[in-house]
């Protein structure tokens, strides 16, 4: 099975869309975006929000390291 947004390999659960199926790192980008645009109605709010989760994910993950 292959991510439709960046083509890899998907391992484990796939993160499913009403009309695709998304790798776990395009999958948060894309709930992230779903998030960003309901909170600002706007694209540009929409893509600042899905890098702001990243970098949320970054912090929790590294948090250790
Ligand atoms: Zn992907």
């Amino acid at each position: 099975m292959r991510c439709d947004q960046c083509d890899a390999t998907i391992t484990g659960e796939p993160t499913r869309t009403a009309t695709r199926t998304l790798c776990h790192g395009c999958g948060e980008t894309f709930v992230g975006l779903t998030a960003g645009y309901a909170a600002t109605g706007s694209v540009g709010g929409a893509v600042s929000t899905a890098r702001w989760y990243r970098v949320m994910r970054k912090i929790r993950r590294g948090g250790r390291s």
